[in-house]
């Protein structure tokens, strides 16, 4: 287990919204709920767990930017092109924003077959074959 990501933990701006998003975005990847409390949730799969937190409202005014320092984005093993293909499909019928979508599938590369998205605080998120 050494040096396999143990958890990450992001705070959300409402986390309502976030929690519909992602509880709906990792089923499909199949992750479950783990635990549940009012100002957060995670999500497990395997021994990696997911949480999300409701930022403070004293906090809200710094916003979240992927150009800015800090996390750009997270990537998810899809598992093959067909998931990457229906689960694009699905996110288009959530009314999610496909990023680069002109080069879709192939705007990480030629050989890189992959979705990229954004949750609800627009960090962005990307599934690969
Ligand atoms: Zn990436």
């Amino acid at each position: 287990m050494k040096g396999k990501l143990h958890h990450i933990e992001i705070y959300v701006k409402d986390l309502n919204v976030s929690k519909e998003f992602w509880g709906w975005l990792l089923g499909e990847l199949g992750y479950s709920v783990s635990q549940q409390w009012e100002q957060g949730i995670s999500y497990i799969f395997d021994k990696t767990y997911i949480v999300f937190v409701q930022v403070e409202k004293k906090h809200l005014d710094v916003s979240y930017h992927r150009c800015k320092a800090g996390l750009n984005h997270l990537a998810f093993h899809g598992g093959s092109r067909a998931f990457v293909d229906d689960i694009t499909s699905k996110l288009r019928d959530r009314g999610v924003k496909i990023l680069y979508e002109d080069q879709h599938p192939y705007a990480g590369g030629p050989d890189y077959y992959a979705v990229f998205f954004e949750d609800p605080d627009r960090m962005k998120v990307e599934i690969t074959a």
